[in-house]
Formats: structure tokens, C-alpha cells, sequence
């Protein structure tokens, strides 16, 4: 995809920030159906409009498949002790051993796709997912967690993620909030370790430029320092830019430190916004960030196999 246009910094505005509760939760009830009507609303005029509304489809089987499986299980009292005692993430993305509500979440979601409108080889990659046995559904997850996937996994990680997703939200969810406490570094996610995927300004009265990294995995939200690398935590050589001419809802926070940008989305701007929706929906400031040399921090992995042009991921555990 080539573009026109470039991106121009922004003045740093640090905001009134009060003193906000360190994590948000989410919440599973409303949580992917939000998220499905962030796209269907991003969706028309944009140049991946087909794509957007293929994720937000997505969305609403994550969401169908929430309300009809059981609770599943939760960390215990005695290991929540020991990962505050050490500070460990609490439901930790890499050592968590999934129960078998992961496979029925998955197996769900494939379910809720079956007959939706979607590319071609996107539909051929949901029956190879749903040819799969439980074993391989696991062995796959186990590969996108590790940053391992094979390039014959590429097509059907839409729906293995739209499966963590799934997981880890639901028990993040069902996690009492005062427990998490700050990792270190304080960029990973207290709840599952994952690194952010974005981050979001704060626009509430009393909460005004309040900042909070936004996990790709469980979906938590913890509160951060508003100016520092959302990667390696550097407070210098910090910038802000968006596309000229454009929204100033999202903005890519690059680091002159570790050369990497993770985006910061504006609910002043857009009180509707939605982490992964708007991370989707603004692939032109990627290409433009990129263009003038910052790689994301993290990869959005629903961007994986669609677009040969989306940059490469640096690894989760560089930080
Ligand atoms: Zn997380
Ligand atoms: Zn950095």
C-alpha cells in the first residue's frame, strides 16, 4: 500500500492527571460487542473496510461465545499471594496452563462464524481451524503466545487469537481489580505479562490525561507514566505524531531510546474508541510511522496474516 502525506509531531500536552485506579477490567458482558460496533462504525470509507468488518464479526462471536460458556478457572488465593509476594503476573500469557474452556471458547467462536460473509481464504483458514483437534487448537495457541507461528499458521490466527482473547478476558474479568500491582518493568501487563499493545488518554472529569496501556491479551488497561516509551520505559526522546491532515484521535508515541512507536488513542477525541478497533482502523500512520523509521512495539494480531505490509514485531520479552 503506498500513501501520501507524512506525519507531523504533536506539542505535548502532560493534562491534569488525578490519582486513577491502577488497572481496569474488563468487562466480558459488553466488552467484544463494544468492540464490533467500534468497527462497524470505523468500517466505512476506510481502506480496509472489508477487513474491519471481517474483525468486527469476529467481535461478535467472541461476544456470543462469552454468554454461553461456563466460568472456567481462576488462580487461587495461595498463587495470587505468591505473584504479588514476587511480582509475577497474575494469569501469566506464558505458564498459565489453560483449562479446556479454551478449546470450547475457540470452538465456539468458529461456530458463531459459520455462514458469515468473509474472504475466501479466510473462510478456507475457519474450516482448517475447525478440522483441528483439541491438541493441535492448543499446540497453535501455544505459538502465537510464544511468538513461534509457522507461516502455515499465518491464516488462521485470526481466530486463535479471537480464542486467547476470549480466555484471558474472561478471567481477567472475574479478578477482584484491587489486586493487581505493578510489574517491572511497569510496561508489562499486570494481569497476563504481555507487553501493550496500545495505550489510551483518559478524557473523564477528574482523570483528564490520566494514561493507560492497553493489553492485546486479557484486555486489562494499568496505569502509566503519560510520557515514557510504552516499551522500554525511556523518558527521553519521546515524540508524538499523527498523519497530517488527519484525526488526532490516535497518535504514535515514538521513542528515540529503543526506535519503537506504540500508539496513543485520545478519548477526547473519540469517546467511543476501542484499543484494538482504532489500532485497526489507523494502518496509514503504521505505514507513514514506519516510513520515517520507528518499528511497532507490538504487533495487533489481526493485522498478522492480512497485510504483507504491516511491520515486523520485536520480540515480547526485548523489553
Ligand atoms: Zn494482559
Ligand atoms: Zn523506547
Amino acid at each position: 500500500m503506498s500513501l501520501k502525506g507524512r506525519v507531523v509531531p504533536d506539542p505535548v500536552d502532560i493534562g491534569q492527571i488525578a490519582a486513577p485506579p491502577f488497572v481496569r477490567l474488563p468487562d466480558i458482558a459488553t466488552h467484544f460487542a463494544a468492540r464490533a460496533t467500534r468497527l462497524d462504525a470505523l468500517a466505512p470509507g476506510n481502506p480496509l473496510e472489508p477487513f474491519l468488518r471481517f474483525v468486527a464479526d469476529i467481535a461478535r462471536a467472541q461476544h456470543k461465545a462469552a454468554g454461553a460458556l461456563s466460568a472456567g478457572m481462576l488462580p487461587g488465593d495461595d498463587h495470587i499471594a505468591f505473584c504479588k509476594a514476587h511480582r509475577f503476573a497474575l494469569i501469566e500469557r506464558l505458564t498459565w496452563v489453560r483449562d479446556a474452556s479454551f478449546v470450547s471458547g475457540a470452538r465456539a467462536i468458529a461456530r458463531a462464524l459459520i455462514g458469515v460473509r468473509m474472504p475466501e481464504a479466510a473462510a478456507s483458514a475457519l474450516a482448517a481451524f475447525t478440522a483441528r483437534d483439541d491438541k493441535s487448537i492448543d499446540a497453535l495457541a501455544d505459538r502465537l503466545l510464544r511468538e513461534e507461528q509457522e507461516p502455515w499458521d499465518m491464516a488462521e490466527v485470526p481466530f486463535v487469537a479471537a480464542a486467547l482473547e476470549l480466555h484471558w478476558a474472561r478471567m481477567a474479568a472475574r479478578l477482584d481489580p484491587a489486586v493487581p500491582v505493578p510489574l517491572e518493568p511497569r510496561s508489562l501487563c499486570p494481569v497476563c505479562g504481555s507487553t501493550a499493545l496500545t495505550s489510551v488518554v483518559e478524557a473523564a472529569a477528574g482523570r483528564q490525561g490520566s494514561r493507560f496501556l492497553c493489553c492485546g491479551l486479557c484486555q486489562a488497561r494499568w496505569n502509566y507514566t503519560r510520557i515514557q516509551c510504552a516499551h522500554c520505559v525511556s523518558t527521553k526522546g519521546i515524540a508524538y505524531h499523527h498523519v497530517e491532515g488527519g484525526s488526532k484521535a490516535v497518535r504514535a508515541e515514538t521513542c528515540d531510546e529503543c526506535r519503537t512507536y506504540t500508539k496513543a488513542l485520545y478519548l477526547e477525541e473519540a469517546p467511543d474508541l476501542d484499543p484494538v478497533a482504532d489500532d485497526l482502523a489507523t494502518l496509514p500512520l503504521d505505514l507513514l510511522v514506519g516510513e520515517a523509521g520507528w518499528r511497532r512495539a507490538r504487533l495487533n494480531w489481526y493485522l498478522m496474516p492480512q497485510d504483507e505490509e504491516a511491520p515486523e514485531p520485536l520480540s515480547a520479552t526485548s523489553a
